[in-house]
């Protein structure tokens, strides 16, 4: 603990952080449509070097942070991965790896298991090759994700499968689960996909039904019961999307709370979505983590509720979920003070009404969705 975090815990002011995300590239050979990497990415070119995110991961350690991510894009297409982890291990990280598992062989899952990775989620986009394709834009992915999820349960790893679940997948749920049970998943995230970044641009392609939703967290509870009868320990976490929810979550348990997240040109962020926000972001070239987390202006702007319009400023609940999502908000209505519109409260509630409504009879194609790729984003660099 540095004297910064003493004084501070002492004051009830601001805590460390205790998770570290470290997206290490934008690149990734797949396009995800409901990808949360921001639509610009294209224009961050000059990835933090080895030696930056050491001293990253250094920082961040020495002030208190004990989990950490990699992520991206895809962290694997990074020659360093296996160096970054094993200096994250030497700090005294527990390290986990977000991968879509693009990138991963055997001889690079037992060089970072030499590195001291504790943990490995891949990302599976479907139970069926042609929505995986249609969805990521890739045609050979799924196999060799499927290749890959059993080479990294082989290896010995726990295995955590995340199913992105939309409208065009999450009525095969069954097949889904089936075949996270047939792969030896240990646990399987069922993350209805949350519309931030490229998936508020594929919203009306995205959002499930109300009805699509009940049914599949039906089809859950009955998989859970199976599952306990057969005495198989898969856990199985079903994630409903704020759309469909009265109230908000806490955005990433507070702003500049416990979350703090690196991206591949050294912006600190509260958060991988909050760059969207009409804001600028310190930099790990020009100062200090510490000096960012605890004195900057970004990180201090939403932290508190003296920020807070009505009618989260006089609400009971705003100590428990901080007036939810400000991505969210500015996403709705423009305004990121602005109460988060999934808040059935929000004056602005019925926009989150109206886009259950319009998933009701969305006719969108999975053909038609905006994939995530450099050619469009750069549609957005512009703008
Ligand atoms: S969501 Fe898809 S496109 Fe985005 S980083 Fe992950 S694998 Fe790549
Ligand atoms: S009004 Fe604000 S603080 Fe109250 S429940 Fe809704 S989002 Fe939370």
């Amino acid at each position: 603990m540095t004297d910064r975090t003493h004084t501070a815990a002492i004051n009830g002011a601001t805590g460390a952080p205790l998770w570290l995300l470290a997206e290490l590239t934008y690149r990734c050979p797949l396009q995800c449509a409901y990808c949360s990497n921001p639509l610009d990415f294209a224009a961050v070119q000059e990835e933090l070097t080895t030696a930056e995110w050491i001293d990253v991961l250094s920082q961040a350690r020495a002030m208190g942070a004990v989990q950490m991510g990699f992520s991206g894009g895809e962290p694997l297409v990074r020659r360093d991965l296996e160096e970054l982890v094993a200096e994250a291990r030497r700090l005294g990280f527990y390290t986990n790896l977000i991968t879509s598992g693009l990138g991963l062989d055997e001889p690079r899952i037992e060089a970072l298991r030499e590195a001291g990775l504790d943990h490995i989620q891949i990302s599976l986009q479907a139970s069926d090759p042609d929505v995986a394709a249609a969805v990521a834009g890739s045609p050979k992915a799924h196999a060799k994700k499927l290749a890959m999820a059993r080479a990294v349960k082989a290896a010995g790893y726990p295995m955590v499968l995340n199913v992105v679940l939309h409208r065009h997948n999450i009525d095969r749920i069954d097949e889904i689960i089936a075949l996270c049970d047939e792969l030896g998943a240990d646990a399987v995230e069922l993350a209805n996909c949350q519309m931030y970044g490229w998936a508020h641009l594929n919203r009306e392609g995205l959002l499930p039904s109300r009805a699509q939703l009940e049914a599949a967290e039906a089809t859950t509870a009955r998989w859970r019961e199976r599952l306990v009868e057969r005495g198989r320990d898969m856990r199985l976490l079903f994630v409903v999307p704020d759309y469909y929810g009265e109230r908000p979550k806490a955005c990433m348990g507070g702003w500049g709370s416990i979350f703090m997240t690196v991206a591949p040109d050294g912006a600190v962020l509260p958060c991988h979505s909050a760059r969207m926000l009409p804001m600028s972001f310190p930099n790990v070239r020009d100062q200090g983590l510490e000096a960012i987390w605890y004195d900057s202006e970004p990180f201090n702007r939403y932290r508190g509720d003296a920020w807070m319009q009505a009618p989260c400023r006089s609400c009971e609940e705003r100590h428990k979920d901080v007036g939810g999502c400000r991505c969210q908000a500015y996403l709705l209505t423009g305004d990121a003070t602005a109460t988060d519109p999934v808040c059935s409260l929000s004056p602005d509630h019925h926009l989150i009404e109206a886009a259950r409504r319009e998933a009701e009879t969305a006719t969108r194609p999975i053909a038609a969705l905006t994939l995530r790729n450099v050619h469009e984003s750069r549609v957005f660099c512009r703008q």
